[in-house]
């Protein structure tokens, strides 16, 4: 980036406000800004972002509308992954192929032949009519979208279209973590632009928060403190973490023997559980997105008679961002509403040696983060490869996982997608190929938008995704147009999820030794593997 980008980009309201002094030296903003924004230029009706892409970085307009589009047109939405699936396999019935491994049809790669990524977005022709009959929001010269699937690793909620020719500085969330880091009002900002425009309908969403109307949960919003702990990048370093010292380089969110004077409630991310015991602090659970640490202590407190300190401790593990709930606003609104199941059973102050081990094992390997992780249990294992073998039938004779992985004890956790809570594979895909659909819970890969750069491969902290070399039907590897080079494509598990009964390597093992866990409750997992 040229000097004269860096200075039109500091001249811009959202950077022109932020104090250059408070940056370090080794660290000036002209520099983090150099290293992760960009200029960006659109065309008319060019679709800048995409509802349900998994947003990483944040656009400020510098010249030009653009409009957010609250009602995603019919033409921009993805086509389910189930159709990809159908249409390749009426193909190949009417054309009666036999498909070898890694083989696919050409004609579905137009995209990588045809150029850069930006190909793979779609350019709307008929604005003007979306905008006189939808609901769509005007932003212009100095105004900034997409900070909050940014901040949040959340998938895009909306829309954003070019009106006119539009310039923007587009800022990946690397320099957005740097920029917050040193600029405080720019945190604040951002926080309290998530909190006016998002965080109600958030919460309105989440389970804990059914039972209230829509008043007393804006009340709670902007009562509450938003706050965020812990590395960012957490994925790019978790094999090279210390394992032992994992645990004391997490940050504190709350402290045991504090007083309880607020709940937490995790907006994204995740939790560590401790408790001090003679030699230091042991993990007793965890607590991912959607849920609350202090609730159940709090509720018991109430029930005793006062509010007393807490008894546990909370952890960064990775990033997380918290709402700070003020107990009383607890108390008079949420408690009140919530059924008696709804609170987690308590966690156990004293687990077995082993079942302490697979704990620590599950949570040191950050694998709370999967909603259908491939646990094997090795004492039942024969290793026969009937799941292996299941998968590969699934997927034109293409396995999708790996019958290894790390184990603690008889418990291994399998290379196998495990379709995660917080899928930081997505982050960076420059053509939106890896996303999750919203509607299953899953990850899946276009295969026909992926440009095989490996990206999330690189990404994904458990080896879940594989590189492939692609052959056509014929068998001979199919070149890129302009590199002469073989086309690659990331493959990975995809839940079989166009399969009836679902995953065909669970439903293959005759030694009931693998099964598909979403891992928010570390007990049942350990009731499995200890049955
Ligand atoms: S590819 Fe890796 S990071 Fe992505 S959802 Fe699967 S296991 Fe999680
Ligand atoms: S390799 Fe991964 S990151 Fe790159 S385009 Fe394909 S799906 Fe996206």
């Amino acid at each position: 980036m040229s000097e004269a980008d860096i200075a039109l980009i500091l001249a811009q309201p959202f950077f022109a406000q932020i104090d250059t002094q408070a940056f370090p030296a080794q660290m000036p903003l002209a520099d983090i800004l150099s290293h992760d924004s960009r200029i960006v230029r659109y065309e008319p009706g060019e679709v800048i972002i995409r509802r349900g892409d998994y947003g990483n970085s944040l656009f400020a307009v510098v010249e030009g509308t653009v409009r957010v589009l609250l009602q995603s047109p019919r033409g921009l939405q993805r086509r389910a992954p189930g159709q990809w699936r159908r249409w390749s396999r009426a193909f190949a019935s009417t054309f009666g192929s036999r498909r070898r491994v890694e083989n696919r049809d050409l004609a579905r790669y137009q995209i990588q032949t045809g150029g850069t990524p930006r190909a793979a977005y779609t350019r709307i022709r008929d604005l003007d009519r979306i905008v006189a009959e939808t609901q769509t929001v005007p932003l212009g010269q100095g105004e900034i979208f997409g900070e909050i699937a940014a901040l949040t690793r959340q998938a895009r909620s909306a829309d954003v279209v070019a009106e006119t020719p539009v310039t923007a500085v587009e800022i990946r969330w690397q320099g957005i973590r740097d920029i917050r880091r040193f600029a405080r009002p720019v945190r604040d900002q951002l926080n309290d632009r998530y909190r006016d425009r998002t965080l109600a309908n958030t919460l309105a969403r989440e389970p804990l928060f059914a039972g209230l109307d829509a008043k007393v949960i804006e009340a709670i919003a902007s009562e509450s403190l938003i706050e965020t702990y812990g590395e960012e990048d957490w994925y790019l370093r978790l094999q090279k973490l210390d394992l032992a010292g994992r645990l004391e380089q997490e940050p504190v969110i709350v402290a045991e023997g504090h007083q309880l004077d607020d709940v937490l409630f995790i907006l994204s991310g995740f939790g560590r559980v401790t408790e001090t015991v003679e030699r230091g602090q042991r993990t007793i659970g965890y607590v991912r997105a959607g849920e609350a640490h202090g609730l159940r202590e709090l509720l018991e407190d109430l029930q005793s008679g006062g509010i007393g300190l807490r008894r546990t401790s909370l952890r960064a593990i990775g990033t997380v961002n918290v709402l700070r709930i003020p107990s009383t606003l607890v108390e008079h609104h949420i408690l009140p509403t919530l059924a008696p199941g709804q609170l987690r059973p308590q966690q156990k102050s004293r687990a077995g040696e082993d079942s302490q081990r697979r704990l620590d094992f599950i949570v040191d390997g950050r694998y709370m983060n999967g909603t259908a992780t491939m646990v094997i249990d090795l004492a039942r294992c024969t290793g026969c490869d009937d799941c292996v073998r299941a998968c590969a039938s699934a997927h034109d004779n293409n396995p999708r996982f790996v019958r290894h992985g790390h184990s603690e004890a008889n418990l291994m956790i399998a290379n196998a997608c495990m379709h995660c809570v917080d899928p930081v594979c997505l982050i960076g895909c420059p053509t939106g190929a890896i996303r999750r659909i919203e509607e299953t819970r899953t990850v899946a890969i276009n295969d026909a938008a992926c440009i095989g750069c490996q990206t999330c491969a690189n990404s994904c902290p458990y080896s879940n995704i594989r590189m492939v070399e692609i052959r056509d039907t014929a068998g001979k590897p199919v070149l890129d147009a302009d590199t002469n080079q073989p086309i690659i494509k990331a493959t990975k598990c995809d839940l079989c999820f166009d399969t009836p009964g679902g995953p065909s390597c669970e439903r293959a093992c005759p030694h009931d030794a693998l099964i598909r866990m979403d891992m928010q409750d570390p007990f049942s997992l350990l009731k499995w593997i200890e049955r």
